[in-house]
């Protein structure tokens, strides 16, 4: 599977936002945009955000989000069009889509601390869904599931370290982790508002609209 292997940091400075794709590191003062806020590259320093067209903004919009939650655009596109296939408001539902896959709900319980962590840790068959071990990043969780993390020895006491270091990052309301029994409930869908960060979705669903 094609993946992003470049300087994870670039895209933070890219989009002129924390992305939060490092873990500890994006909080502390060694976060590449809090010492160098400007673009990336030979004219990173002369680019002018304010002067962005409309398709611009939809551009820097969608690419952000893409970015935050580590997607490719062929399959950024897929949830866009599922989304758009479903009777409701597209970009609510895209919101969703993204919320609900497996890796980020490992992330938002803190079991790791970034998305691509998260991912690493569904990979290496830690998670269960409903007690049916899921190696699946992107599997959508459902309102009523729970997802459950089993791993021994190294991997184990990695999760548990996680979970100490984000205990500052509040798990979202639609999850009820219990954190001794490495176990979570599924109460609700993701809405906007669990998400914790500005996002623009109507830009989205403008963009791939056209
Ligand atoms: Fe983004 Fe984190 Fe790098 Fe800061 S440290 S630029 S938030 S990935």
């Amino acid at each position: 599977m094609a993946r992003y292997i470049d300087a994870k940091c670039r895209l933070c400075r890219r989009e002129g936002e924390k992305l939060f794709l490092k873990g500890a590191r994006c909080a502390g003062p060694k976060c590449a945009l809090a010492r160098r806020s400007f673009s990336p590259g030979q004219h990173g320093q002369t680019r002018i955000r304010s002067k962005l067209s409309n398709y611009g903004l939809q551009l820097r919009e969608k690419q952000k989000v893409k970015r935050m939650y580590g997607i490719l655009e062929k399959q950024f596109r897929r949830y866009f069009h599922e989304a758009s296939k479903i009777k409701g408001v597209t970009g609510k539902i895209l919101l969703q889509f993204l919320e609900r896959r497996l890796d980020n709900v490992i992330f938002r319980l803190g079991c790791g601390v970034s998305r691509a962590q998260s991912r690493q840790i569904v990979r290496h068959n830690f998670v269960y869904v409903n007690s049916k071990r899921v190696n699946i990043p992107s599997y959508p969780i459902k309102e009523g599931d729970t997802v459950e993390l089993k791993a021994k020895g190294k991997a184990l006491e990695k999760i548990k370290e996680n979970i100490e270091m984000s205990s500052e990052r509040t798990v979202p309301g639609w999850l009820k982790f219990d954190k001794q029994a490495l176990k979570a409930n599924i109460l609700r869908l993701p809405e906007k508002e669990d998400i914790g960060q500005p996002i623009q979705e109507q830009l989205i669903v403008e963009l791939y609209s056209k």
